[in-house]
């Protein structure tokens, strides 16, 4: 049998995030500097083929799950080609894509066919002008009418609401309302660091405990709903409602335990935790001439190696975290 790739801790990784490109349409304050971010050479970027070949290599270790994010995906050249290649490995269970939504509605018809299943739309505001102030484009109109065709497909539908002191705050009362009559699950997301800039300051610190805390202040009555093994969100629901709602503690890292997660970033950087500066260039092994025998044994020699959680990560890493989450893919 396959050996599979299980690391130091007893995790077992199942599931890939893969960053198609570092591009985007939009430049989200908490993600991108309004200008002079680097974009990577084109060269520098995994090929499609490559990525094929790269997730088709994991999938024989055992990972049956890929998320295809970025950058925004949808902006990458052919991207819906590169989707429709990936459907061909059996080995994968899932495919999933989180994107801005700005791009997707025309692919919508193909997306279905494939074993896509659910689509992480990234929406950090019901108000237009406050959407435009959080992106710097004037995109909420396309985004919002992708929002509503994607609630009438057959894809399941997580709304990702990054909560950002001073900014946001004040809608997530709203977004949870969203919930009770339209069947999506809407994830608030802890602001971190990510950005292209680092830390920055804020008078506020939104974590999990606040985030639940101004939830329970609204509604008296939520439920807790219960984890999937290895989820990000912890997930709840207000009785009677549609849809549900999550809160992802990505910065308080309390889910760590039970990560079954790597990302590959679009230049193909290696990462076996979000937090960690990249392990491993897979890209350039591969371009020079790396098997599909060797990749095995590079890829289970790493994984190993995971840290424990993203604050050990964090510790290791021999610069502080300043990247943005477009180049990392979130
Ligand atoms: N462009 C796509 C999108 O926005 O959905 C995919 C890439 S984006 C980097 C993936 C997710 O990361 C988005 O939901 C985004 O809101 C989130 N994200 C980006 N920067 C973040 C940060 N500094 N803290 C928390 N979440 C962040
Ligand atoms: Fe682009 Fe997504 Fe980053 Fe926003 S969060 S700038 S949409 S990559």
């Amino acid at each position: 049998m396959e050996a599979k790739l299980v690391d130091n801790f007893g995790r077992q990784i199942t599931y890939l995030r893969l960053a198609v490109t570092d591009r985007c349409n939009l430049r989200c304050q908490y993600c991108m500097p309004a200008e002079g971010i680097e974009i990577v050479d084109r060269k520098a970027l995994l090929t499609y083929k490559e990525m094929y070949r790269i997730t088709r290599v994991l999938s024989e270790l055992g990972v049956n799950k890929v998320r295809l994010t970025g950058g925004e995906p949808f902006v990458r050249k052919d991207f819906m080609n590169f989707l429709e290649m990936l459907d061909f490995n059996d080995l994968l269970d899932e495919i999933n894509i989180t994107t801005n939504g700005g791009l997707i509605s025309k692919h919508l018809e193909r997306i279905e066919k494939l074993k896509v299943k659910s689509i992480n739309l990234s929406l950090d505001s019901l108000h237009r002008e406050r959407f435009k102030t959080i992106t710097r484009r004037d995109e909420f109109d396309k985004v919002y009418k992708a929002l509503e065709e994607l609630e009438k497909s057959k894809l399941n539908l997580k709304l990702n609401v990054v909560v950002q002191s001073g900014i946001n705050t004040d809608e997530i009362v709203d977004f949870v309302a969203l919930t009770k009559y339209k069947d999506i699950s809407v994830r608030f997301i802890e602001e971190m660091p990510f950005n292209g800039v680092g830390q920055k300051q804020t008078s506020e610190v939104w974590d999990y405990t606040k985030i639940l805390n101004e939830i329970n202040e609204a509604f008296s009555d939520i439920e807790k709903l219960e984890d999937k093994k290895s989820s990000t969100s912890r997930n709840f629901k207000i009785p009677n409602s549609k849809g549900s709602f999550g809160i992802i503690p990505a910065f308080t890292r309390t889910i760590c335990g039970d990560c079954n997660r790597i990302r590959i970033t679009s230049t193909g950087m290696f990462k076996n935790c979000l937090f960690d500066d990249g392990v491993f260039n897979i890209r350039d092994f591969i371009r020079e001439g790396a098997s599909n025998g060797e990749l095995k044994e590079l890829f289970l020699s790493i994984v190993a190696k995971k840290p424990k959680n993203g604050f050990v990560a964090e510790a290791q890493r021999k610069s502080e975290v300043s990247e943005s989450m477009s180049s990392i893919g979130g």
